[in-house]
């Protein structure tokens, strides 16, 4: 069988730490059960470090704080793991099915629905690419995440399909993914929609929140224009026998309304399409009064609430929650595989849970379990050594020849670790060619004196560009820690 590059280094590193360990007489030390996290993970470095001590230790030798939770007791035990190479899993860029609701500005035109089916490592930024193979949308939608009617997240660009779909199951309640077409340079502001029940007089919502763009700067009297035009059809629909005909807008409905009645109040020359209120920061609803004068920004809200009369709600109840279906929908097939370090490493910190053979003998239940450990990196090492897992059936000879992209320089993993880490920079890189069976090596470092980059291949040495360092056939990355 061939030599396993990443097994001859640790033994390598292995018998070169020992050769030098300074320490001779190795004592036994018992395990202790420390209670508390942070202690338990500091005392089996301080053990490690009684039993090791060489260059190898200094520079490459690392912690992991691994976190062990039994499903049986529920409890969960944290220890310290030292590690002198990380094996990196490489995660399945599986495709993963939702559906997603585009919600068009306003309530003139409908929402749609539609289906996709998508690589997990399919960022929002490159999901609304994939979306504008369906639909038109404008650069400033957002990929929104709900919970029931209410607002839960505003998903970043960078944020994975993988982790939407994490955040929507890590909720107990119906999680809708929205997408909302919002005007440009301009604040979001959550509107919900409800009524006030007849017989309880508990205001409800009956449709999920929608999303207003407006300018902070803007007065209240405009925020209510803002609003009464976000509706325009259904308040044109309302009063259908007055206004439809002579009242083209929201400025001229509010002019029309305080000439033909006695009241001045414009809120209450509104109240029988709606009623206005923020939500601030304490979760009360507080009537808005209508002002030239006052600026949304004085008030602060973090939502608002559209309340809507009773001669209003049929007719709101029965289109608000109306939809378009897509009849096209986005399937990817064999998603295109973009898989980088950062991949990796989430896919290495989060739960897994332990197979038959790596099972826990857990001290409370007196039993070896199936445990879900969680891992993070409690020190990092001045000398990071990264194997990609390529050989994942050693029995089968297969090899994931997957194409994983990784950073030349300030490689951050302090998202990794319970502390702020310097960044790192690539030094060396072991790549292999073939299958298990019969394979090559060669390997790329950098002359530290010129800055150069050299490929290694059998006899032959030459000088490489940067640009072809990263490659399908890395197996063996080694970073150094910047400061
Ligand atoms: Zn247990």
């Amino acid at each position: 069988m061939q030599q396993d590059s990443q097994e001859i280094l640790s033994l390598m590193l292995d018998d070169l730490h020992e050769d030098l360990n300074k320490v001779k007489k190795k004592l036994y030390v018992e395990n202790k059960v420390i209670k508390d996290p942070d202690e338990a993970v500091v005392y089996s470095w301080k053990m490690h470090l009684s039993r090791n001590q060489s260059i190898i230790v200094d520079l490459m030798h690392g912690l992991f704080k691994s976190s062990i939770f039994c499903p049986l007791c529920k409890q969960t035990v944290v220890i310290g793991e030292p590690f002198c190479t990380i094996s990196l899993p490489i995660p399945k860029n599986q495709t993963l099915y939702f559906l997603m609701y585009y919600v068009p500005y306003g309530t003139k035109e409908l929402p749609i629905r539609f289906e996709l089916n998508i690589a997990q490592s399919t960022n929002v930024k490159e999901i609304k690419q994939k979306i504008r193979q369906l639909i038109e949308i404008d650069e400033q939608t957002s990929i929104m995440g709900l919970a029931g009617y209410h607002l839960k997240r505003i998903f970043r660009e960078e944020t994975t399909v993988g982790e939407i779909k994490k955040d929507v199951e890590a909720s107990s309640q119906t999680t809708h993914i929205m997408l909302y077409q919002q005007k440009p340079e301009n604040v979001i502001l959550p509107l919900m929609i409800s009524f006030e029940d007849e017989l309880t007089s508990e205001i409800k919502q009956i449709s999920y929140v929608r999303i207003l763009s407006v300018n902070k700067k803007i007065s209240i009297a405009e925020l209510y224009i803002e609003v009464i035009d976000y509706f325009w059809n259904y308040v044109v629909e309302i009063h259908s026998d007055i206004h439809k005909d002579s009242v083209s807008d929201p400025n001229e409905l509010i002019k029309r309304l305080l000439l033909t009645s006695e009241k001045t109040k414009v809120e209450e020359l509104l109240a029988p399409y709606f009623e206005l209120f923020i939500i601030n920061n304490k979760g009360e609803l507080i009537p808005l009064e209508y002002s030239e004068q006052k600026l949304l920004a004085d008030l602060n809200p973090t939502s608002l609430n559209i309340i809507w009369s009773r001669k209003s709600r049929i007719l709101v109840s029965q289109s608000i929650n109306k939809y378009e279906e897509h009849k096209g929908h986005i399937v990817e097939k064999n998603p295109e595989l973009h898989i980088t370090l950062n991949h990796c490493f989430k896919f290495f910190v989060s739960a897994e849970t332990l197979d038959e053979d790596n099972s826990w003998y857990c001290s409370q239940c007196k039993t070896h379990v199936q445990c879900t450990k969680t891992t993070t990196i409690y020190k990092a090492p001045k000398i990071l050594i990264l194997a990609l897992k390529r050989f994942k059936n050693f029995a089968l000879g297969q090899k994931n020849k997957v194409f994983v992209e990784y950073p030349l320089t300030g490689f951050d993993i302090s998202g990794y670790a319970n502390i702020p880490i310097p960044k790192y920079n690539l030094y060396a890189v072991v790549n292999h060619y073939g299958n298990l069976g019969g394979g090559h090596y060669t390997a790329f470092t950098k002359n530290e004196l010129n800055d150069k980059w050299y490929l290694f291949d059998d006899s032959n040495v030459k000088e490489v560009k940067e640009d072809e360092l990263v490659s399908a056939a890395a197996y063996v990355l080694f970073y150094k820690r910047e400061d």
